[in-house]
């Protein structure tokens, strides 16, 4: 029989795409608290039906040795939808031959990090060389764009002065290091003919880095995250509560919050995602003297749907068409996953959120379903709610409560990308 939802009063929309996600990532000596069961099902409880989280290539090995890590993690656990981008840290000739593969495998979106030296980074003649063949093979090429040397440099220079609180975190990574990157990467883009995609921008200075690639007629694509929308440096200001917000690029200022929301309305900034990559305090605690040692990461994956209705939509800042585009429907068409996802229509998955759009309540821990202990909003009140979710087709979630055990996500391969959207 044919089941009858009454939405009377009520926003029905798409479900929503997170597509920066961190899961049980081993970093910095742990990994991030979240599984792939606790994750996604906390995504699902704020309407996110549809993750992608990053594989990490271990430098000396195989993307498909890497593939098969997280494939081990994710599959059988994920509660909602998931998907990969692939995050290639060591490209030389062997990892240009798997690049077809992964393709094939439905992994059309390549992670590069200019950052993390020694772990992740990779060097310009690297990224030159993935953008050439991902391009050739149909894919995307995404960065975490901060300039990794200027960085290393100036924690090295904090801690040898002594200077070993979170707040040091924020002071090592400049706006000019993640302005200074953006542009290399859009100019590199443009000369190879890559499609790129920069991820968690957060400030004015990499903003106007790609609206100057405009200027050549080059699209580049941005998402930003929602705590940079919503929270800024100031944060850092207090002891070692600073270390909830210590994440890689950090919180910035209220000018760059002012840039990120008119890039929403500019149509230069196209995804709104989380970098979701929680810790514990415990594990927080690892950089009590040192914030370089500090876990980078805050949980978001449940609250980004609500929190941009809320800040975003409910105080006039951005339209609810906008809000479809950046919660969901941008995020499947960059990364093909359009109109399986993304869109309510005929053929489409029915991964539908039903939003109670003035239903008030108050962010905490202790209500959250993060497998986190603390959270970056505590006690703000938000004006919006997620009633009932559904997941292709099937009510996952209502009124508060998951209908559904782990192993119903799927994942979900992906189509060829060319820029376009
Ligand atoms: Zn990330």
């Amino acid at each position: 029989m044919d089941e009858l939802i009454d939405a009377t009063g009520m926003l029905v929309m798409p479900g929503g795409i997170d597509p920066h996600v961190h899961l049980e990532m081993p970093f910095m000596g742990t990994f991030s608290s979240d599984t792939y069961e606790t994750g996604t099902r906390a995504a699902l409880h704020g309407g996110t039906t549809t993750v992608i989280d990053f594989i990490l290539q271990k430098q000396g090995n195989s993307l498909r040795a890497a593939l098969e890590e997280w494939s081990g993690r994710a599959t059988g656990n994920a509660v909602g939808d998931y998907s990969f981008h692939m995050a290639v840290t060591d490209f030389n000739d062997s990892t240009k031959e798997e690049i077809k593969e992964m393709i094939a495998d439905g992994i059309t979106s390549f992670k590069t990090f200019m950052a993390y030296k020694g772990a992740l980074m990779i060097d310009d003649r690297q990224m030159i060389g993935l953008m050439e063949e991902v391009k050739h093979q149909g894919g995307m090429v995404t960065v975490h764009a901060t300039n990794g040397d200027m960085i290393d440099y100036l924690v090295q220079k904090n801690i040898l002065e002594g200077n070993r609180a979170p707040i040091y975190h924020y002071l090592s990574q400049p706006e000019v290091t993640e302005a200074e990157a953006s542009e290399r990467f859009a100019d590199m883009a443009n000369y190879t003919g890559c499609p790129g995609y920069i991820v968690h921008m957060t400030c004015e200075g990499a903003l106007n880095a790609v609206r100057n690639a405009t200027r050549r007629n080059q699209k580049v694509f941005v998402e930003t995250c929602i705590q940079y929308l919503l929270l800024d440096a100031s944060l850092y200001e207090q002891d070692f509560d600073g270390a909830k917000w210590v994440m890689s690029p950090p919180l910035r200022e209220k000018k760059d919050q002012a840039t990120l929301w008119a890039g929403i309305n500019q149509g230069l900034v196209q995804v709104v995602a989380t970098d979701h990559c929680p810790f514990k305090w415990e594990q927080k605690l690892m950089g009590k003297d040192d914030f370089s040692k500090i876990p980078n990461g805050h949980p978001a994956i449940e609250h980004r749907m609500e929190l941009l209705f809320s800040e975003g939509v409910k105080k006039g800042k951005i339209t609810l068409n906008k809000y479809v585009e950046v919660t969901s429907t941008n995020a499947a068409k960059i990364f093909g996953m359009f109109p399986k996802k993304g869109t309510i229509a005929v053929g489409s998955d029915a991964d539908i959120v039903i939003f109670s759009p003035n239903e008030k309540h108050t962010i905490t821990a202790s209500a959250h379903h993060m497998n986190t202990d603390y959270s970056g909003y505590e006690g703000l009140e938000v004006t919006g709610k997620v009633k009932t979710v559904l997941l292709r087709g099937k009510v996952v979630i209502d009124n508060n409560k998951c209908l559904i055990d782990k192993g119903y996500g799927q994942l979900v391969k992906r189509k060829k990308i060319n820029g376009i959207i």
